[in-house]
């Protein structure tokens, strides 16, 4: 049986490891840093825990070929939570809107402030209602009987995936709704309407929810779940150069010089990376060459700002789209809405009474890079974003200031720092419908140029955590595929 290398442990890289063991092949994964996870982590801090990832995990209804998946990694979580709203949007007049996945209330909401907007309300619930019918996420475990039954819905709901949510915004003629609409699905304005609708019909069906616990112990238990199929995982071996010779690859060399053999590679690290830093450059074609060698500088909920505070909010929403009295400025842009996450739905985040709240924000790369270069500087501003924060804040929850215990605040460099993703990461606004089904496909990315090498991830379509382990597990399927070995899922 041969042997397989992935390189990086974050979700994807963990999941093919699991399901390359299930198939019987020897695998090491090889991480860079001292844990395990990559983007997917939460950490803690004077007694909270402060969460890096998850806000929508997919995969939570039993039955369903994610649900399967999550069971094959050890991942099912013992506990998640349904919150009945995705967002509740407030503004600086006192007005607001709840989105609740429940459509009969969502309308009901919309036409509360806005019936004027009656039919385009209408539109847009009945596109809520057409998603639910399929999982749209599970698009690349279809088989060809599934595209069949399937495909009429795809077909009627296309329009919506040619459409922004600011496109659509513009329907509406209540100024209120044209304002709210854009921010709904966690503040991205210019996401394909598809996507928040997924999300929706999803969530409607507790196919998403929140996971309970923190991040880090969604991709821990994939983690330990590798280690008992007898996985070997290497932390601190940060891989330098994919070898290869006649046009395959032959295995890894590590930063301290050790070279390991083998007969198949998978990167799962960021593309910008693999690409550019690990691989041979004659192996690119040219558009690998230009997606990859620019580095995207803006990045989206890269600045994370996580409180620690003495107050219970369980009775608010569990997230939050506010408009401050006046934008604020952060890391040198001013921002009009603030994206806030509430835990206050799970007491495994914070002490008894406790609450953990977490706004976060876009931001560029490049700015915090310049910065780092003076730590004093670098820490100033990471102090004056969590005092703007507060402040701002007060207006929903008064007497905020007295009531925090902790405050953190992650950037970009951060993130770097312990996941080596730099810059680029999910900083794309604009997506295409390609992009969209290459992200719901969750195919592995090869090159015609170099054998036996695959790449998974986010940056290279997973997207997100589900896309990203269900990479992994295409990756070890094809593997499969090309020794003629029948593919073992669990
Ligand atoms: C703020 C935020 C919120 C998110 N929310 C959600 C959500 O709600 N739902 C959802 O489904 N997804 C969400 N995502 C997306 C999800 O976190 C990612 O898609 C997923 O975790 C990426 O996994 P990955 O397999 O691409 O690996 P990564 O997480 O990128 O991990 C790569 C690993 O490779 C290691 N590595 C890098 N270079 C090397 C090297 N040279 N040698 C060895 N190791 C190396 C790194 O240390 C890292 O551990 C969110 C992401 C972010 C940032």
């Amino acid at each position: 049986m041969s042997n397989v290398i992935v390189i990086g442990a974050g979700i994807g890289g963990l999941a093919a490891g699991c399901y390359a063991r299930l198939n019987g092949f020897e695998v090491t994964v090889l991480e860079g840093s001292e844990r395990a996870g990559g983007l997917c982590t939460s950490w803690n801090r004077g007694g909270y825990t402060f969460d890096g990832c998850i806000r929508h995990l997919a995969g939570l209804k039993p039955e369903t070929a994610l649900y399967r998946m999550w069971s094959d990694l050890g991942s099912v979580p013992a506990r998640a939570f349904f919150p009945e709203e995705l967002v509740k949007v407030m503004d600086e007049s006192g007005r607001e809107l709840t989105v609740y996945y429940d459509t009969g209330k969502l309308e009901e909401e919309m036409k509360r402030i806005a019936p004027e907007d009656s039919d385009t309300i209408r539109e847009y619930i009945k596109a809520i209602q057409l998603l639910s019918s399929i999982e749209l996420m599970e698009v690349g475990f279809w088989k060809f009987s599934d595209w069949l039954k399937k495909i009429p819905i795809l077909l009627k709901s296309r329009k919506y995936s040619r459409v922004s949510m600011e496109k659509f915004a513009e329907k509406f003629s209540s100024p209120v709704l044209k304002r709210f609409f854009p921010v709904i699905q966690y503040g991205w304005k210019n996401i394909p309407l598809t996507l928040h609708l997924a999300v929706m019909a999803g969530s409607g069906r507790k196919m998403y929810g929140r996971y309970a616990g923190g991040s880090y112990q969604f991709s821990r238990a994939i983690e330990e779940r590798y280690l008992s199929l007898g996985g070997d995982l290497r932390l601190g071996a940060r891989v330098e150069r994919i070898l290869t010779d006649n046009d395959a690859v032959t295995g890894v060399q590590l930063e301290s010089g050790e070279e390991i053999a083998a007969d198949h590679v998978i990167s799962d690290v960021y593309g910008y990376d693999t690409f550019i830093k690990l691989l041979d450059d004659r192996y690119l074609t040219d558009q690998l060459r230009s997606i990859y060698s620019k580095p995207i500088d803006r990045m989206m909920m890269a600045i994370h700002v996580s409180l620690g505070i003495d107050k219970d909010l369980q009775d608010m929403p569990n997230s939050m789209a506010f408009f401050p009295d006046k934008p604020i400025e952060i890391a040198g842009e001013k921002h009009e809405m603030l994206s806030i996450l509430n835990y206050g739905y799970d007491p495994a985040m914070a002490p008894e009474g406790k609450t953990s709240l977490k706004v976060i924000y876009d931001t560029s790369y490049s700015y915090w890079e310049e910065l780092f270069e003076d730590e004093q500087s670098y820490e100033k501003e990471k102090r004056q974003i969590a005092e703007n924060t507060i402040q701002a804040l007060e207006r929903v929850f008064p007497s905020l200031e007295t009531a925090i215990e902790v405050i953190d605040v992650a950037t970009p460099i951060t993130t770097k720092r312990f996941t080596a993703n730099g810059q680029g990461y999910g900083s794309k606004e604009d997506f295409s419908l390609k992009d969209i089904l290459r992200g719901f496909l969750n195919r592995p990315l090869r090159l015609k140029s170099l054998k036996n090498f695959y790449v998974i991830g986010h940056s290279v379509g997973g997207a997100n955590l589900y896309g990203c382990a269900a990479m992994g597990r295409n990756a070890i399927k094809s593997l499969c595929k090309k020794e003629k070995k029948k593919f073992i899922a669990s």
